[in-house]
């Protein structure tokens, strides 16, 4: 592990028999794990270089029992990791030795449907794709769809801001949620948002989407659902070049065309999500576009022909459109498996995660082929093309000794570039642990400390989910009082955790 994390406490380490007996009377019967055995498949998420057995695991049942939970921990100065279904690709759920894991996996009901309004409310360890089906039936769908969306749970989709391939036309979590009630460090249980399109007061529920559980625990959720579009089709185009393809989607949307879906495979995606999936993608080309179009059937068909016609513009190679929607879906199903496609090429592989504008992606993904290069390492491309976030997955192989070390140096190098270009460390994985170190590459100091302020604000004793997303946590207290100039933190040798 290159990464640091809080230096374990010594006095709760201590204290374990008494805590995980406190936590038991509590949440009774099977809620409480402590069995080492019993513990290892809580000890990493997604991000799986990472690992780190718990103190205990709690499965709460009920908010009173969450809440009990947290006054409890808060009192105790005991931590706190929030975790979902643990598919985080940045390490948000990663536990700590002296930190209790608090999972959600229990919270799977769908409470309440409400179809006149348009919206659901649901339990946070529902899983996304579950949402759409218990409203499916009606001809209503929820609209953010990760391509983890069979296993990750809307309470982690708030808590990361979830994003997928329809978020272009619909928009990621944030703007698909309605409502939060939140269960906060010292137990105190409030409601942000509701049923309504707006609420009075300071956009808190905006604070908490994609807050990485570091504010609170999420225990019920209030989702927007709409209903399905008429008709959807997709069309596969294939380029002889990268800069063919990123010109034709900045022409799409230039021309005012925003599609349901536009994701972007370079040539290895492409092959290997083809020996994966047996989707019939072309072969022979360096770039690959599936662009979704949905609305009313006459609508569709219209987008369909201006797609098409800039796709020619743009040198496109091939085209083709779906005839129908197992078609359509299996045009999907090559993109959708593209990760487990890529897990089969190579022993390892380490999926990044950056935002760049649009009209830099020939350019970025001429450099990322230069660093491939130098760091000895392959790289393989996928794309949510339509909003410019990258996803390059780094090929290596964890047995061979230093290969972890060089993908994360080029995995840091890829989201170095993209902060150069005007972009962003993240597109919808968050920053967790992962990208916690280069959090400076993009915001000063005094930036970190305004934001530290908000985790102040929710969580004075700074023990929610520590050793995320802050790579330095300064005590609340200290914080208050500090004065940073131009960007000087003062005695900067001095440790502040
Ligand atoms: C194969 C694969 C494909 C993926 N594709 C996508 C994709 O297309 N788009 C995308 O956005 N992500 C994707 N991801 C990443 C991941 O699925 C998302 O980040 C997802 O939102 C995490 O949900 P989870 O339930 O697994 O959360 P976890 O991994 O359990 O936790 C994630 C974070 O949320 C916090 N958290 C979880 N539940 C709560 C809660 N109830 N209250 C407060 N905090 C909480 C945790 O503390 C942690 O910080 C992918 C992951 C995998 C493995």
């Amino acid at each position: 592990m290159s990464l640091t994390m809080p230096q374990p406490d010594d006095a709760i380490l201590a204290r374990r028999g008494e805590i995980i007996a406190a936590l038991r009377r509590i949440v009774p019967g099977e809620g409480v794990i402590s069995q080492p055995h019993e513990l290892k498949p809580y000890e990493t998420d997604g991000l799986t270089a990472y690992r780190q057995p718990p103190m205990a695991v709690v499965l709460p049942e009920t908010t009173a029992q969450v809440s009990a939970v947290m006054r409890y921990c808060n009192a105790q100065g005991v931590k706190v990791v929030p975790r979902g279904a643990g598919t985080s690709l940045s390490g948000g759920a990663l536990p700590l030795a002296d930190a209790v894991l608090l999972g959600l996996s229990k919270f799977s009901r769908v409470l309440d449907v409400d179809y006149e309004n348009r919206l659901a409310v649901v339990q946070p360890g529902v899983t996304n794709l579950a949402i759409t089906r218990a409203v499916e039936e009606m001809g209503f769908f929820y609209a953010p769809d990760p391509s983890s969306q069979i296993a990750c749970s809307i309470g982690g989709n708030v808590a990361e801001n979830a994003g997928g391939v329809h978020c272009l036309k619909y928009g990621v979590t944030t703007n698909n949620v309605l409502g939060v009630e939140l269960v906060m460090m010292d137990g105190e249980i409030i409601r942000l948002g509701g049923r309504q399109l707006d609420a009075a007061g300071l956009d808190l529920l905006g604070v908490i989407v994609g807050s990485e559980g570091l504010l609170g625990v999420v225990t019920e959720v209030t989702v927007r659902i709409l209903p399905r579009p008429q008709t959807a089709r997709a069309v596969l185009i294939g380029f002889a070049s990268i800069q063919s393809a990123a010109q034709c989607v900045a022409d799409v949307i230039g021309e005012g065309i925003i599609p349901a879906a536009m994701e972007m495979m370079d040539r290895s995606a492409v092959h290997a999500a083809e020996a994966f999936a047996n989707v019939g993608y072309p072969l022979d080309v360096e770039a690959l576009l599936i662009v979704e179009l949905d609305g009313p059937l006459a609508e569709c068909d219209y987008l369909i022909g201006e797609v098409e016609r800039i796709a020619r513009a743009n040198a496109a190679v091939t085209t083709r459109v779906s005839r129908n929607d197992a078609e359509r879906l299996a045009f999907w199903a090559g993109r959708k498996a593209a990760f487990p496609a890529v897990g089969r090429i190579s022993p390892d592989y380490y999926c990044m995660d950056g935002t760049i504008p649009r009209r830099r992606l020939p350019e970025v993904l001429q450099r990322i082929a230069g660093m491939s290069a130098s760091h000895g390492l392959r790289v393989v491309n996928v794309f949510h093309a339509g909003d410019g976030n990258l996803h390059p997955m780094i090929l290596y192989d964890a047995n061979r000794a230093g290969e972890l070390e060089r993908a994360e140096s080029f995995g840091n190098d890829i989201l170095r570039l993209c902060v150069e270009v005007g972009g962003v460390l993240t597109g919808e994985h968050g920053v967790g642990v992962e990208k916690r170190d280069l959090m400076p590459v993009m915001f000063s100091e005094i930036d970190l400390a305004h934001q530290q302020r908000i985790k102040c604000a929710f969580d004075p004793g700074l023990l929610l989910n520590p050793g995320k997303v802050f790579p330095t946590l300064h005590r609340c207290a200290e914080l208050g009082r500090m004065h940073v100039h131009r960007g000087q933190v003062s005695f900067p040798d001095l440790p502040r955790l």
